[in-house]
């Protein structure tokens, strides 16, 4: 059996599993959400990676603004916290990502969800992400990959999560493969 190691020359052993938000709403959004991807997959201490369903979401918050797509990604990684940060941000930077407002429209938006069963709270990195359980368009795509994640102080139930969640934004969180046959339908009418 030599593919693995072919594949993954490092060993993965101790690794963490890694859940990623992304999404943005400026752009050729799937095609930046590929590139992510594509930089995760290219690096070398970065393996097994799962992505959730794509999902045309509306914005929460911020000023008026187009619709988003939302993905999440999972993964095992070897880096540390603050290196993956380092990591994600330099990503997001090499798409395009400029600060502009809170909530605002975006390119990309790179969020670090949950990070194995760590709790970190340094200034620019708090894990679990503290706005995860508020918002529809992460948990619907983190319930296609996982549905129970624990931290060592307490365990998500994600379709509990799910039940309780109080729309209070009116979110659409919609997977863009039903959206494509909405329209079609749409059409036919
Ligand atoms: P948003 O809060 O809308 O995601 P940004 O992507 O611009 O806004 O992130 C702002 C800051 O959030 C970053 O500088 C980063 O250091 C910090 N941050 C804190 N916790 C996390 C996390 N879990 N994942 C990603 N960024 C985080
Ligand atoms: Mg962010």
């Amino acid at each position: 059996m030599i593919g693995p190691y072919i594949l993954y020359p490092m060993n993965f052993s101790n690794a963490e599993k890694i859940y990623l938000g992304i999404g943005g709403n400026q752009g050729a959004i799937i095609n930046t959400i590929d590139s992510v991807i594509e930089s995760l997959l290219n690096h070398s201490k970065i393996a097994h990676l799962q992505i959730s369903r794509y999902y045309l979401t509306s914005p929460v918050g911020g000023p008026p603004q187009g619709h988003y797509i939302n993905a999440v990604i999972a993964f095992d990684t070897l880096l540390e916290p603050l290196e993956l940060l380092h990591f994600t941000q330099s990503i997001e930077q090499k798409l395009g990502k400029q600060k502009k407002m809170i909530n605002g429209p975006r390119t990309i938006d790179i969020d670090i969800l949950f990070f194995g069963n760590r709790i970190i709270e340094e200034k620019n990195l708090q894990v679990p992400h503290p706005r995860f359980q508020n918002r529809l368009f992460v948990l619907k795509p983190l319930h296609d990959l996982i549905n129970q994640i624990s931290t060592y102080k307490c365990t998500f139930e994600i379709d509990q999560l799910l039940k309780d969640f109080i729309n209070t934004n009116s979110e659409l969180v919609l997977p863009i493969d039903e959206c494509f046959c909405m329209y079609k339908m749409a059409l036919m009418c």
